[in-house]
This record gives structure tokens, C-alpha cells and sequence, in this order.
């Protein structure tokens, strides 16, 4: 297939501009010197090249339109197309973010209503909308909680964090200066009982947990934990990533969790990890209320305003107000399914549970006591004797047209396949999933090499990951 420069004509053209009816401007007189080049190397082609070349390349990849995205961890369900269209309304996606608020009230009541129901959601005495992706959030969150030890005079820093904790905890507790504290996961895959009681103290500062785990298995414990880590003054953190699992059934807010981030982008159905915005919204309990980033979106019973009033807030995360076209999508899929919603979070969990037992004794399972909530790990150990890898299977599940499951994490399980099937997937889906993934093992057995070098029926084989990266070949011959 050609890259897009090499079908370039000079003088070809898609569009063409209106006679120009106004005095013409050169951009030099505008443009500071040494930001102009006279000349863009840019593709010139017809309307029909544009089309045809990048339908084909959507076509050499897989998405949730065409295939399962199984990829543990991401919530990669259908979005309905429906959120996309109200977000394209020009009247909400056209508001410059300065307008002032008189002729804005219709954009501040959305943002308003999205910010109550994800209070009611999540059990949260408020939210503050504004972090722009999850882990944004969780930079967020522990701000908070900074803030909160320091208006107290508490001298804590430490962030204690579970081993199977996904690579953005640790990051942002890193980055808001604290010490990460490990704590081990016991034999069921929950945190371990005894390890956090030995790591908690004084210079705790909060413990980050994620509910359902990444594992997909719940901490059972939860109340308990709040219960000690409050005894202490120490908060609760809750990567909210996983919420899909509880929306509408369990507030984490009820367990005493202090603040948990949304990633909207998973939960409430936004296409993501194209590199799209996101949204991660953070809720929490009275305690860090005080501190929300300004500005927050409020109602005085006759006008929705921005309080800027808020004097110990810690300050605001971006240059304007949020994802607003994220906020959108999710209000409308929170208010299509209505008081149906825990349907969202009963069916994901159905659909995981099914799944698991559809693979059961056909890859080795770390944790067969533990039911699992939206999603389990599955380990790849019992193929090593044939000399594949976790990494082979899925490449060559690509083969059977299903998007590889996420690979190599929670770091915990060796060999870990984390499969996360969403609610949007048929039981039909599922078993035409399981039925590729015994193939493939049966595979490993008798042609090993099959899958030790699959893929075979992809544009392109199997890659060098990390060379790929750091040197893409952009162009390449089927
Ligand atoms: C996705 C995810 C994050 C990070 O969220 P982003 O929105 O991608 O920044 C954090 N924790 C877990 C468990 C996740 O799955």
C-alpha cells in the first residue's frame, strides 16, 4: 500500500476555497520571523485518494467495530455512535470556553447534572469534573490528599500501594513527592491482611487501592481497611478504573473510600486509546470537599456558575475547564440506561464469569477459588513446556481475527493473560473466543512453531516491539 505522499500530484485538490472577497493578508505579516516555511511538503490529493486510503488503513487494524477487544484493564465496549453524534451538536461543541455564563447555561446545567449523577454513582459528597484522563486523576487525588495531611500539620509520606497495582499509581504518587510503600497480594489475589497492617503507620499518608482489583478480583476487605487507615488519619484512594464492575450496584463512597477517579472514557463509552481524549473526573468524601480544584460547576437554584471561591482549593489542572465533549458522551449514556444501568456492571461481570469457565483447564488459572468480578487473569505457565509464550498465543489469537488480551500484567502473574470481554460482547462472541484460544493451545502442543510465529494472516508479522517503536518503518509491502 502507498503512503499517503506518494499518491500526491502537484496542483491535485480535495477542496477548493471561495474567491477570496476581503483584502489579502500574507502571512509574514503576521507570522514572527523564522516560524514561516514558504514551503509544506504536504500530500496534494483528490477527495476520492483521501477516502479510498484511509478506509484501507482502518481496514488493516482491529477495533471494537470489527473484532473483541479483550484487553484487560482498558473497557474497550462498543460505544454507541449515538454519543457521538449529540456530542457533534454545534450549539455544545462550538462554546468558546470564555463565553460568559449567562449565555452558557444549557453547557453549565450538562456539566452540572454529569457532576450529580457521578456523586449518586459513586457515592461521593462531590466531584470535581476537570482531570483530563484517569491518570491525571490520580495525580488529582493524591494532590488532595497533600493538601489535606498539610492543613493538619500532618508530617506523612507515605503511599502505600498493592504489587498488582497498575504502573500509573506508583507513578503519581511518585510525582506528588511521596514514598511508595509495597504491599504484598495473598494467595487469593487480594491484598495481604497482615503486610498492610505491617506497613501502616503513622507516616501513612494513604493507601492506593484498586476495586475490583487488577485481577479482577475484589478486596473484600475494604471497609476494614478504610476502617484502619481512618484510625490513623491516614485516606483511601481508589483507582476507579474498574468501576465498570460496580456502576450502579456498590458506592465505593459507602466503603469510606476518601477519592476515586472515573475514567469516563471506560466506563461511560467513550472511544479510547487511539490517543483520543479522555476524562477522569475525581470523586470524594467530605474530608478533601475543601479542596477540590477551582473552578467547580454549582447551581444556586435559579443559575449553574463557576465557584471560584474556594480558598484552600489546590488550585486547577488545566489551562480551561475539561473534556467537554467526554463529559457529553457519558451523560448521555448514563441517562439512556437510566435506573437500568447496574445492567452495565451485572452483564460485565456475567460475561467475564462465563468466559472463565469457557477456558477453564485450558490455560492455568492462579486463582481458581476467587470469583471474578469484569474480568480475570489467566496465566500461559502450562505452555511453556511446549515452548510458547504468553506473547505467541495472542499474536496468533490475531490470526482468528480477535484483538490480543492485555499480556505481562498484573507484573504478579507470570506468563498473565488478562482477558476483560465487556458487557457488550454476545455469549456467541465468547465461545467463538474460547473455542480460537483452545485451538491455539492444541496448536502449541502438535505445530508449536505456528504460533511461535504467528502472526500469519496480519499486513505485517510479528514485530519488534520495542525497535518498532523506536524506529517505525511506515511503509510496507503485503
Ligand atoms: C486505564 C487505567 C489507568 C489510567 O487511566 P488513563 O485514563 O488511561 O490515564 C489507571 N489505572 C488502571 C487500573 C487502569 O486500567
Amino acid at each position: 500500500m502507498e503512503l499517503i505522499f506518494e499518491l500526491s500530484k502537484r496542483g491535485r485538490r480535495s477542496y477548493r476555497l471561495p474567491k477570496l472577497d476581503v483584502p489579502e493578508v500574507k502571512p509574514s505579516e503576521f507570522v514572527p520571523e523564522g516560524y514561516l516555511r514558504e514551503e509544506l511538503d504536504l500530500p496534494e490529493v483528490s477527495e476520492l485518494d483521501v477516502v479510498r486510503h484511509f478506509t484501507k488503513l482502518s481496514q488493516r487494524n482491529y477495533a471494537v467495530d470489527t473484532t473483541m477487544v479483550p484487553l484487560g484493564s482498558c473497557t474497550m465496549k462498543y460505544n454507541p455512535r449515538i454519543n457521538e453524534e449529540l456530542a457533534e451538536i454545534d450549539s455544545l461543541r462550538d462554546v468558546h470556553p470564555l463565553t460568559p455564563e449567562d449565555f452558557v447555561q444549557g453547557s453549565l446545567r450538562i456539566a452540572y447534572e454529569l457532576k450529580e449523577l457521578l456523586k449518586k454513582l459513586g457515592g461521593f459528597a462531590d466531584v470535581s469534573l476537570q482531570p483530563a484522563a484517569g491518570a491525571q486523576g490520580e495525580l488529582l487525588g493524591l494532590l488532595l490528599i497533600l493538601a489535606y495531611h498539610r492543613d493538619r500539620g500532618n508530617k506523612k509520606r507515605k503511599v502505600l500501594i498493592p504489587d498488582s497495582a497498575h504502573g500509573t499509581n506508583p507513578a503519581s504518587a511518585s510525582i506528588c513527592g511521596f514514598e511508595v510503600v509495597t504491599v504484598k497480594s495473598d494467595e487469593r489475589g487480594e491484598i495481604d491482611w497482615e503486610d498492610f497492617l505491617r506497613k501502616l503507620d503513622d507516616e501513612t499518608a494513604a493507601l492506593m487501592i484498586t476495586n475490583p482489583n487488577t485481577l479482577g478480583i475484589f478486596e473484600g476487605k475494604v471497609k476494614e481497611m478504610a476502617e484502619e487507615l481512618h484510625k490513623r488519619d491516614a485516606l483511601l484512594y481508589m483507582d476507579g478504573a474498574n468501576f465498570n464492575a460496580l456502576v450502579g450496584v456498590a458506592k465505593p463512597g459507602d466503603w469510606g473510600v476518601d477519592v476515586m477517579h472515573f475514567n469516563l472514557h471506560k466506563t461511560f463509552s467513550t472511544p479510547h486509546g487511539g490517543g483520543g481524549p479522555g476524562s477522569g473526573p475525581v470523586g470524594v468524601s467530605e474530608r478533601l470537599k475543601p479542596y477540590l480544584p477551582v473552578p467547580q460547576v454549582e447551581f444556586d437554584g435559579e443559575k449553574y456558575y463557576l465557584d471560584w471561591d474556594r480558598p484552600k482549593s489546590v488550585g486547577r489542572l488545566l489551562s480551561f475547564w475539561g473534556h467537554y465533549g467526554v463529559w457529553l458522551k457519558a451523560l448521555a449514556y448514563i441517562l439512556s440506561w437510566g435506573k437500568e444501568i447496574d445492567k452495565v456492571a451485572k452483564f460485565s461481570v456475567l460475561n467475564a464469569r462465563y468466559l472463565r469457565e469457557l477456558l477453564r483447564g485450558v490455560l492455568h488459572d492462579p486463582f481458581p477459588d476467587s470469583p471474578c468480578m469484569h474480568e480475570f487473569v489467566l496465566s500461559a505457565v502450562n505452555l511453556r513446556k511446549y515452548g510458547v509464550t504468553a506473547m505467541d498465543l495472542v499474536k496468533r489469537l490475531l490470526d482468528f481475527g480477535f484483538y490480543a488480551p492485555t499480556v505481562y500484567f498484573p507484573l504478579t502473574v507470570r506468563e498473565a493473560l488478562m482477558i476483560e470481554p465487556t458487557e457488550t460482547e454476545t455469549p456467541t462472541t465468547l465461545e467463538r473466543f474460547a473455542l480460537a484460544v483452545r485451538r491455539i493451545v492444541k496448536e502449541a502442543k502438535e505445530k508449536p512453531d505456528l504460533v511461535r510465529e504467528a502472526p500469519h494472516r496480519t499486513p505485517v508479522g510479528r514485530i519488534k516491539e520495542a525497535e518498532a517503536n523506536r524506529k517505525p518503518v511506515l511503509k510496507f509491502r503485503p
